[in-house]
């Protein structure tokens, strides 16, 4: 780096982010495939321009009433005092780790698990540590409990349904890891809404434990990801302590409003849930038929493997159209639910580039 006198632990890195190509199929990065309706688009778009008469003036700081249509959207009691809002849940998260990370405190989780984590970590100057997930990307309750009380990091982060993984935290698990914890605790729920029926969440928690939050986003089930919205519920004081170290007029005027729009048309936005959570079973089960390896998923995303070169099959399957993810342990790969032509187009692409060449990629 131009010999800068940039941070070193920023020295020779590069900017986060997955590969944004321009191809028939982009199954890379968990997006909802359906765009809005006609209707909804042109809801936001006139939100949007009512938003922009008032575009000389600051937006209301504390996006009181967007925050307000959060709570009541998430349900369980909650308020707008107890819950807040950003440009995404990364920005929610690096909030948390200003608040209540920093210089000589340290962050943990549980790998392998998102890639974001140690960057945010990086980023607000907080130790990163990490506990190892079991083989099937559970967590085992007794061995992370240890690990908790011995290491007393100052932040947990617990990713529920795991990215990239899929795998969902039962809520014993997270009860036992926040008892012993010295801290506070985060449960990254960014996949919640497509979790298999009977998985319950963390908001239930919330009114026992005031130094947990639990994070959401709009970017994925939402079909979103383009508003950049994400969430955070948790105690009053929890909230407090973030919007202390918010940037002034974070979230813009434009932003507040087409989200406002979006929670309005919560019904028809998530309307696509159960489909991609059918294809998301479906593409499990057909991946494990071809004798691949498939994680269990409660999210709209599945792990598999493991291959002995994943670049090369990534390689492969973009060439024919087709962008999936390298992530994850070694030998793994991620590809996220779509829509039935997109399955499909997946499912011919790997079966043409096993078809030649299993017995060097497997
Ligand atoms: C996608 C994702 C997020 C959310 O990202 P946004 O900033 O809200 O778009 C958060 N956590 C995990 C684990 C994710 O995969």
């Amino acid at each position: 780096m131009s010999g800068l006198p940039v941070r070193p632990e920023l020295v020779g890195e590069v900017p986060y982010g997955a590969p944004q190509l321009d191809v028939p199929y982009c199954l890379n990065v968990n997006e909802n495939p359906y765009p809005p309706s006609d209707k909804v688009a042109a809801e936001i778009g006139a939100a949007a321009a009512a938003a922009a008469k008032s575009m000389n003036r600051y937006p209301e700081r504390d996006a009181v009433e967007l925050r307000a249509d959060l709570a009541a959207y998430l349900g369980h009691g909650l308020t707008a005092d107890q819950v807040w809002a950003a440009n995404g849940s990364n920005e929610v998260m690096l909030h948390v780790l200003m608040a209540f990370g920093g210089p000589g405190r340290t962050v943990l989780s549980f790998a392998p698990t998102y890639s974001m984590y140690p960057e945010y970590a990086r980023d607000s100057h907080t130790g990163w540590t990490t506990f190892p997930r079991r083989d099937d990307f559970t967590i085992d309750p007794v061995t992370a409990v240890q690990a908790v009380t011995e290491q007393r990091p100052d932040v947990i982060l617990i990713a529920s349904p795991n990215n990239p993984s899929g795998t969902a935290v039962d809520l014993d698990t997270i009860r036992a890891i926040v008892d012993a914890a010295p801290g506070v605790v985060v449960v990254d729920e960014a996949y919640y809404e497509f979790v298999r029926p009977g998985t319950p969440s963390a908001l239930e928690l919330l009114p026992d434990y005031p130094r947990l939050a639990v994070t959401r986003t709009m970017s994925k089930a939402f079909a979103f990801a383009g508003g950049r919205l994400g969430y955070l519920a948790a105690s009053r004081e929890f909230v407090d302590a973030l919007r202390v170290v918010r940037l002034p007029y974070h979230l813009s005027a434009v932003t507040q409003a087409v989200a406002r729009v979006a929670l309005a048309n919560a019904d028809e936005l998530l309307a696509a849930v159960d489909k991609l959570r059918a294809n998301r079973d479906a593409l499990a089960a057909w991946l494990a038929d071809q004798g691949l390896q498939a994680a269990d998923s409660d999210a709209n995303f599945v792990l598999f493997g493991r291959f002995a070169d994943r670049q090369a099959v990534w390689q492969a399957l973009l060439d024919k159209g087709v962008l999936i993810r390298v992530v994850g342990p070694e030998g793994w790969l991620r590809v996220s639910a779509g829509t039935d032509e997109e399955m499909a187009a997946f499912k011919a692409a790997l079966t043409s580039v096993l078809g030649t060449e299993k017995g060097r990629l497997l």
